[in-house]
């Protein structure tokens, strides 16, 4: 018999391939006990010792052949993987979507990066595509089921919910939304050449990074995202040009003072961007800029764009199911994962409007362990 600790979500450490069943050592409190594909609950202090027993009893977790899943995640960012590590961890075999084409690529925003320097456990940095790579296969060395495929449709309406996918329709108790959020592109005709190589769609991931350190940048747009990137730039920027296409800012009173009372930054209103300009080495220098009142076209000086133009959760297939945010993020319960439907829980960006970032991501896909 193996003792495994046991966290708030049930850590089983044992190897993946076995069903379990889970007893407590004391049995007087509320503990997590798996006894069947939906029971499962979650007890209030931090820790306990657990004992695990390998057993194929039908108070084993798993249950091949059952037609109804215990979990399935939907997504494959550092939310839904992580996600998905605790879950099969805890023996609950999840069923993971990692997305095709729909809202963003399987390994979520982080594949369209390069240097990833803020990820704890990485001194040196670690490419995004590699860092999700990591999380992949340690979702997968615990027995998470991964399909490389999109889902379609999903009823959350009655339990056990539906999900459809491209391939296959699964029943689960249990489902996690992890679907993230996709930032809002200006499709500039030169855009993918210079995306992660002088446009950036996150200040606070690429801001202090060497290629833009020191150098004049810009940053579109007139909202509370755009002033925000704009004023968090100019801690490293010599810099800071703010592109707005109205001929006022739409972010509130608060950041308007901040922008204007800063003078690092310029604001220029009636302002289109318009394309990347480069130096003959094929490096950005500029930003070809139009004035939308005169026609006139220019080169403004900037190794580097931002957009801060917004972002849209994922969540097109949940509208009417579950509650979202006046701007479409799903709502959760303050310090959860818990949204309006019992049993279906968020992670990541896709209920993140404010921190976004590969960290947070990965600890709110932790937070969906409670799912009791
Ligand atoms: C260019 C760039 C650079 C960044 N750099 C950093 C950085 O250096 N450090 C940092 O901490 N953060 C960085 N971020 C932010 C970070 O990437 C995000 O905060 C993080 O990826 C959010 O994780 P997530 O799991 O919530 O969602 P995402 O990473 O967005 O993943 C969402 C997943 O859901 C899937 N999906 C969506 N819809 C469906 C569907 N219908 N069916 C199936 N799957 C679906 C997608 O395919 C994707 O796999 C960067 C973001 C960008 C855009």
């Amino acid at each position: 018999m193996a003792t495994a600790k046991i966290g708030l979500f049930g850590v089983a450490t044992l190897p993946p391939t076995h069903n379990h069943r889970i007893t407590t050592a004391s049995s007087h409190r509320r503990f997590i006990f798996i006894n069947s594909r939906r029971s499962l609950r979650t007890r209030s202090s931090s820790s306990l010792t657990l004992r695990a027993s390998s057993d194929t009893s039908s108070s084993s977790v798993a249950s091949p052949g059952n037609a109804v899943e215990n979990v399935v995640i939907i997504g494959s960012g550092p939310a839904g993987y992580t996600a998905a590590i605790y879950a099969a961890r805890a023996n609950l075999k999840p069923v993971v979507f990692e997305g095709y084409q729909m809202g963003g690529v399987p390994g979520g925003q982080l594949m369209t990066t390069t240097e990833v320097e803020n990820f704890p456990g990485f001194p040196d940095g670690i490419t995004g595509p590699g860092l999700m790579d990591r999380m992949r296969r340690q979702a997968e060395r615990w027995g998470a089921e991964l399909h490389h495929e999109d889902v379609e449709a999903i009823d959350v309406k009655s339990s056990p919910f539906t999900v459809q996918s491209s391939e296959r329709k699964v029943k689960s108790h249990t489902v996690i939304i992890a679907t993230g959020a996709t930032a809002k592109r200006l499709r500039l005709p030169r855009e993918d050449e210079f995306w992660s190589r002088g446009i950036s769609a996150c200040a606070i991931c690429d801001g202090a990074s060497p290629l833009f350190k020191g150098q004049i940048l810009a940053v579109v747009g007139g909202g509370d995202t755009a002033t925000e990137e704009a004023l968090y730039l100019t801690k490293y920027a010599r810099h800071v040009h703010l592109l707005v296409r109205r001929d006022q800012l739409r972010a509130s009173k608060a950041m308007q003072d901040r922008v204007y009372d800063n003078p690092n930054v310029t604001v220029h209103f009636n302002t289109e961007t318009v394309d990347i300009v480069s130096n003959t080495k094929g490096q950005m220098s500029g930003i070809l800029v139009r004035k939308l009142d005169s026609g006139e076209e220019s080169v403004l000086e900037a190794k580097g764009l931002f957009y801060g133009i917004g972002h849209s959760p994922n969540t097109q297939l949940l509208k009417g199911q579950v509650e979202l945010d006046q701007s479409g993020y799903l709502l959760v319960k303050e310090g959860t994962a818990k949204t309006s439907v019992k049993g279906v829980f968020a992670a990541g960006d896709v209920q993140d409007h404010e921190w976004r970032q590969a960290v947070t991501a990965a600890g709110s896909g932790m937070y969906c362990s409670f799912i009791s």
